[in-house]
């Protein structure tokens, strides 16, 4: 009498576990795979920022201004990694993205930063491969800079675009054979004792004198792929980047705040 009475239990514990196993393929065939983080998916191309063609004015140092680049020479600047000399070519007044990124010497909280630069003259490559460089504020949230004239590349990482988090109001470039100048106005985010965001940074740029970045808060540091998260830091240099394109900066000032 017991053999089928084991036999039942037995049977049963086997439908049993037939079932949850059926339930958790179920489960398991429901449950989607997180996505596989690839760059495309913080790369947004609309709306596209009009163009708007500037008028013709830079503007020379004021008198409290700390001069990073007066035409001479890299005396400021150090290279990024390492901390070596800045190997970049310094000729007629301007000086020229050579290998590594750029960093200056000198760090900064909040300030504004005028800064003048322009696009290879020979116009190659296309979307993010045309005059592609960048400003770093606090050597982690860049100010992108690239050849946007007549170029078509996601909204949020074209010229002066606040690079994957905020697109320019307005697309303000120059012709590559002429000087474009950003003036930006920053304010670095604060953190709290234990490493968490207190207020977070926020940035101004006017382009060509046009405002292309209304007092927008920064999200974190510049992302290629996935989305920023803030670590606390403190003061930091402005670096510039070597994407690997022949862009050409001048005349770089900076007011601390
Ligand atoms: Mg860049």
């Amino acid at each position: 009498m017991d053999i089928p009475l084991s036999i039942t239990r037995k049977t049963a514990f086997a439908a049993l576990a037939t079932a949850l196993l059926a339930f958790t393929n179920a489960q398991a065939q429901e449950v989607p795979k997180p996505p596989k983080m690839a760059p495309e998916m913080t790369e947004f191309w609309e709306p596209e920022p009009r163009v708007v063609t500037p008028g013709a004015t830079n503007t020379a140092a004021p008198s409290d201004a700390i001069v990073l680049f007066d035409g001479k020479n890299l005396s400021e600047w150090k290279a990024k990694n390492g901390g070596g000399e800045a190997a970049w070519q310094v000729k007629n007044g301007e000086f020229t993205v050579g290998k590594g990124d750029i960093a200056t010497k000198r760090e900064f909280q909040d300030f504004q930063l005028h800064i003048e630069w322009s696009a290879p003259d020979e116009v190659k490559g296309n979307s993010q491969g045309r005059g592609n460089s960048g400003i770093f504020l606090q050597d982690r949230y860049e100010v992108q800079v690239l050849d946007s004239y007549n170029n078509r590349t996601y909204s949020n990482g074209q010229a002066a675009s606040i690079y994957k988090q905020h697109r320019p109001l307005v697309n303000a470039m120059r012709k590559p054979t002429e000087w474009n100048v950003y003036d930006i106005i920053y304010t670095a985010p604060r953190f709290k004792e234990d490493g968490t965001v207190f207020t977070p940074a926020r940035v101004t740029v006017l382009h060509n004198g046009v405002l292309v970045q209304h007092n927008v808060e920064i999200k974190g540091p510049t992302e290629y792929i996935g989305l920023p998260e803030y670590k606390a830091h403190g003061k930091a240099p402005i670096s510039l980047q070597d994407h690997g394109n022949p862009v050409s900066y001048r005349n770089i000032w900076i007011r601390e705040l």
